[in-house]
């Protein structure tokens, strides 16, 4: 192909100065022409990785076009809020990654919480979320919605009998999550799933830690049983970088869709194609991801086991954590070896033998853990959490003392076992 003829289908347009050696001009039709610029997407460039596509206006070919197209489905593109190329395949990706059949993209995991709280809940409707939920979700609840005339209760997540009584006729949605936030109990999910379809309520997963790779929520015994709405942190191990953040609403039921997209529009919620493209780039591993983080973190939470100065160690794949027999129903068939498959999270008690600064200072002793929130990156992290300000009681299956959670990056798990053997030895005698 000449270069002329390249530049001409491939950006440059035809008579570009640029080519010619010749300095830009800054007149007025130079303007125009750098506007109207003669490029037309690569049709027959099929490479792996999808393009970014950015737009707030997208151009119709006539008032007919214009008018014909609806905003409310993939049928056409209408304005940059409503979708692009990029963050459609992304919405289609995230569906099928989940088992679902509709996706909408929010900018942010609380957002999709929040989009679907909004979306389903009005003034007189109760709203139950577990006791162990993502902290940002009850104070959605205890905020907004309440403000809304919505009101909430929590439900212990262990015990399906209190979920039971507390289902009344002006419950309208319940909140899930497995694991639970922080303290990683493993609720009976098929339990709970069947209740609610029993009752008429909907049911929104919130899916973070299972990301789609260790049950399908939509399908979570094999036989079809599954939550309605699956609402999914993409910050943590879609995008796997630490560097986005994004959030999506997946659901199997048209109609329910509708309800969120509409209330998505209206919100005005919307993602940056260059943030989905990130999260495009990083699916494909996410398999990989998912179980290199999984493997390290059993493996440091038996290692964990171990240690004196640590009262409990929570993580569902060992055989006496809290939800133990629930987590395998729901995750033990996602590996072929039979090893179930989990978030690479765990959390330790610390024995309550040792002061809050204890603890902080062995958190400050931690070199490659970095003090930080979020998971799904590569780098390691920590947090210390005041776990009594955060339940409504403190659950009788925790051992008294101060949680520590660590979410598992990438680095070489004995590098991180030694990291946590120096810093229990210098601020915790271990
Ligand atoms: C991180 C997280 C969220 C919120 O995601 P953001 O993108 O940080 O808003 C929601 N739920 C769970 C379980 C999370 O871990």
């Amino acid at each position: 192909m000449a270069q002329a003829e390249w530049l001409g289908r491939y950006g440059r347009g035809r008579s570009s100065r640029y080519d010619q050696g010749m300095p830009a001009q800054d007149s007025p039709s130079t303007t125009t022409a750098l506007i109207h610029h003669a490029y037309t997407p690569p049709e027959d460039f099929a490479a792996p990785q999808p393009g970014v596509f950015k737009a707030s206006t997208v151009i119709f070919p006539n008032v007919a076009a214009m008018r014909a197209r609806d905003w409310k489905n993939k049928s056409g593109y209408t304005y940059g809020l409503h979708g692009t190329p990029t963050t459609f395949m992304l919405e289609e990706r995230i569906a099928t990654l989940e088992g679902g059949l509709q996706t909408v993209l929010v900018p942010s995991g609380l957002a999709a919480i929040a989009n679907v709280a909004l979306a389903l809940l009005k003034t007189g409707d109760e709203v139950l979320i577990p006791d162990n939920a993502y902290g940002p979700n009850k104070a959605l609840a205890e905020g907004e919605l309440a403000a809304f005339g919505i009101t909430h209760a929590y439900y212990d997540p262990m015990d399906v009998a209190d979920l039971v009584a507390r289902i009344t006729g002006r419950t309208r949605l319940v909140w899930l999550e497995a694991a639970g936030s922080v303290t990683m109990e493993f609720p009976n999910l098929i339990a709970q799933v069947r209740l609610c379809r029993e009752r008429g309520v909907l049911s929104a997963l919130d899916n973070t830690w299972g990301a789609g790779i260790a049950f399908n929520a939509f399908d979570l015994d094999g036989q079809g049983l599954g939550v309605d709405v699956s609402a999914h942190a993409l910050t943590k191990y879609p995008s796997g970088g630490g560097d986005v953040l994004m959030g999506s609403v997946t659901t199997r039921d048209e109609a329910l869709h509708l309800k969120i997209k509409l209330t998505h529009m209206r919100l005005g919620l919307g993602v940056g194609a260059n943030d989905a493209e990130a999260v495009l780039r990083a699916l494909p591993s996410i398999g990989l991801r998912y179980r290199a983080q999984d493997q390290a973190a059993r493996e440091l939470a038996r290692w964990c086991s171990g240690q004196a100065a640590f009262a409990q160690v929570l993580h569902p794949a060992l055989d006496d954590a809290p939800g133990h027999a629930a987590w395998r129903a729901v995750c033990g068939a996602a590996d072929a070896r039979g090893d179930g498959a989990a978030a690479g999270l765990f959390s330790v008690i610390v024995d309550e033998r040792f002061s809050a600064s204890q603890v902080d200072a062995f958190c400050d002793a931690l070199k490659l853990f970095k003090l930080g929130y979020s998971w799904g990156g590569p780098v390691s992290l920590v947090v210390p959490y005041d776990l009594a300000s955060m339940r409504t009681q403190w659950p009788a299956h925790l051992a008294r003392g101060t949680l520590v959670r660590f979410s598992l990056g990438l680095e070489a798990v004995a590098d991180l076992q030694a990291d946590l053997a120096q810093a229990l030895a210098a601020a915790l005698g271990g």
